[in-house]
């Protein structure tokens, strides 16, 4: 994978650092010059990916959020979200529209969802105990690749 720029890094899984991480995408995405539309989504999408490690990866455990954020060529973004939190038992369910496990916290089981339909392309890896690690993709358009 051919990578034009990059930054990672690492933040506790606070829900204050939700939005310094969508500051910190903005911020580096700034230079691909998307349209405030295509930064939204993401901004939206990266928002679902640190709210989910927060609140259920490291619901009884504490640990880090890991953020990585690539510029590849053909101005594809990519993004990366790695908890080390309690994992999920099955992510093709977890992943379906409207399941959630935190009912009671009027969570409405959209999160994937809305990463799925504000990017291109979306992966989620997780094994129980071991953590999560949700890549997605999205490139934004414009004749420049
Ligand atoms: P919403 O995002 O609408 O507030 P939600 O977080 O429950 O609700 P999703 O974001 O779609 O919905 O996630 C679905 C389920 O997948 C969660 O309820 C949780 O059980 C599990 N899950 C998602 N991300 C993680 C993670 N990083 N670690 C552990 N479990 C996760
Ligand atoms: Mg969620």
């Amino acid at each position: 994978m051919e990578v034009l720029n990059e930054i990672r890094f690492t933040m506790p899984a606070l829900s204050v650092n939700e939005s310094a991480a969508r500051a910190v995408v903005s911020s580096f995405l700034i230079q691909a010059d998307p349209t405030v539309e295509e930064l939204s989504d993401i901004r939206t999408a990266v928002s679902e990916a640190v709210t989910n490690a927060v609140v259920h990866g490291y619901r009884r455990s504490r640990g880090n959020i890991e953020l990585t954020v690539k510029l590849l060529p053909g101005r594809e973004v990519y993004i990366r979200i790695k908890d080390r939190g309690c994992g999920i038992e099955d992510v093709d369910k977890a992943m379906q529209p409207l399941f959630t496990t935190a009912p009671e916290e009027e969570r409405s089981g959209l999160g994937f969802s809305v990463m799925e339909s504000f990017m291109d392309r979306l992966s989620v890896k997780s094994a129980v105990g071991k953590g999560t690690t949700v890549v997605m993709r999205r490139r934004l358009g414009g004749d420049e690749g």
